[in-house]
């Protein structure tokens, strides 16, 4: 299935009225699923097992932005499949598969070598989908793993070992909420002696208040997708300027200049996200990151990805900054080869 951002004629109406259903799909229910989108028959996702959010667009533009030998895109999904990897039983979303050699043949199509796969909550404390896509890498792609305070030292072990160089956790009403600050704390102690760092998926309503939290914290810590703040809101929106100021002064802090569709109320190709993304690299040049988010998860705008890769030299006009940002920070932070 095809979805396009712009109406150019009859086919691409058809394909916007299938986008607006799937659109419906992901607001759930059984009225949305008796009008299954295309994508799921074609994967054979059907009934229960139907995706309930978008799938990312095939049809991704060839950049005309060049990325630097070694480019890294530090924030990217791998959805399955979910026929060998299952599904949580307690995921608040049902992806589209969206399999290793998809990603594969998207990283070839953008020009970027590098990756680093970020376990999304759908996959639950099962890390197997991105380990597995680890050992067969060559030392291209790193992972961010899924763990609860019942891991044990040997486990922990295991996935450093596999590539793991970090945990997220996800503050987000819709992904379950806030984790359980105890918890938090303990497996941040624990992780620290692994050269872990925390993965934070916040909303900028509780960015103030985690300020002294992050702070305090006793290692790295990398904000995801600019704080997810909303374009419309401006540069001087209080979320923002503290997320800027926390950047600006704490070495632990990193940011990822991801999500741009998630700030953007303009739409495709996002420009009125790049100020956010200039303001966060100018405080912190040395600590920022950028990635695909391939392939989306719950967003309400689907991006082309080549449209992504071609906000990079509108986010760093330097080709210095540029370098730093897809190759130096990540190498640094992640411990990819040089
Ligand atoms: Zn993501």
């Amino acid at each position: 299935m095809i979805i396009r951002p712009v109406k150019t004629g009859v086919q691409e109406e058809t394909m916007n009225r299938v986008s607006r259903r799937a659109c419906l799909a992901t607001l759930g229910g059984a009225a949305a699923a008796a009008s299954l989108p295309s994508f799921a028959r074609a994967q054979n996702r059907t009934g229960a097992d139907a995706p309930t959010i978008l799938p990312p667009d095939p049809n991704t533009k060839t950049p005309a932005y060049k990325a630097p030998a070694g480019a890294v895109d530090a924030h990217t999904h791998i959805f399955g499949p979910g026929s060998k990897y299952p599904y949580a039983a307690s995921r608040s979303y049902t992806p589209p598969d969206a399999p290793l050699e998809m990603f594969e043949a998207l990283h070839a199509k953008i020009g970027i070598e590098r990756a680093v796969l970020v376990n999304a909550t759908v996959h639950g404390l099962d890390n197997r989908v991105i380990t597995d896509a680890i050992a067969q890498s060559n030392g291209r792609y790193k992972g961010i793993a899924n763990v609860d305070d019942t891991i044990t030292d040997k486990e922990l072990q295991a996935l450093t070992d596999a590539g793991m160089k970090g945990c997220r956790f996800t503050f987000l009403g819709r992904l379950g909420g806030r984790p359980d600050m105890t918890k938090f704390h303990r497996i941040v102690d624990r992780i620290k002696a692994y050269g872990w760092h925390v993965d934070l998926y916040l909303e900028p309503e509780i960015i103030e208040e985690f300020v002294p939290i992050l702070r305090a914290l006793p290692l790295p810590y990398v904000i995801d997708h600019m704080g997810t703040v909303k374009a419309s809101g401006g540069l001087e929106q209080k979320p923002f300027v503290a997320l800027v100021e926390l950047m600006r002064t704490d070495e632990k802090g990193w940011i990822k200049i991801t999500g741009p569709e998630r700030l953007s109320v303009a739409g495709s190709p996002f420009h009125d996200a790049v100020p956010f993304a200039q303001a966060l690299i100018a405080a912190a040049p040395d600590r920022c990151l950028w990635g695909t988010d391939w392939p989306h998860p719950n967003v309400k705008v689907m991006p082309n990805d080549g449209v992504l890769v071609d906000l990079i030299p509108l986010y760093a006009p330097d080709v210095a900054q540029q370098h730093r940002l897809l190759v130096d920070n990540p190498v640094r932070l992640f411990g990819f080869s040089s």
